[in-house]
């Protein structure tokens, strides 16, 4: 099989892909989704924490990188969603689910 963008670790990893959204999303920190805070708030490091959370000391919330984004409630992991985006955005014609489905397998 021929190696191609997909095999970008950002694209296998969770935690690479977290990193890769993070720097997209948030290119200087964290930023509350709800107030807009970005100094007072911090990461958690909860081992029971699956995605890097972020609390912030303004509003007492916990948030995510995701929260606003169509991964926000989902149960697909990061890696994934972003080999979905990727192929999306590949295509000029756009890409149908199932195959979608056959590629991402
Ligand atoms: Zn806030």
């Amino acid at each position: 099989m021929a190696k191609s963008l997909l095999s970008a670790e950002h694209f296998h990893d969770e935690a690479a892909a977290l990193a890769f959204i993070e720097a997209r999303v948030w290119p200087h920190g964290p930023v509350c989704p709800k107030c807009g805070e970005t100094v007072r708030v911090s990461r958690m490091q909860g081992k029971s924490t699956k995605l890097a959370m972020c609390k912030c000391y303004v509003c007492r919330k916990p948030f995510a990188v995701t929260v606003g984004t169509v991964m926000e409630s989902s149960h697909i992991p990061l890696h994934i969603w972003l080999q979905a985006i990727h192929l999306l955005c590949a295509s000029k014609k756009g890409i149908s689910s199932n195959q979608l489905h056959r590629t991402s397998a």
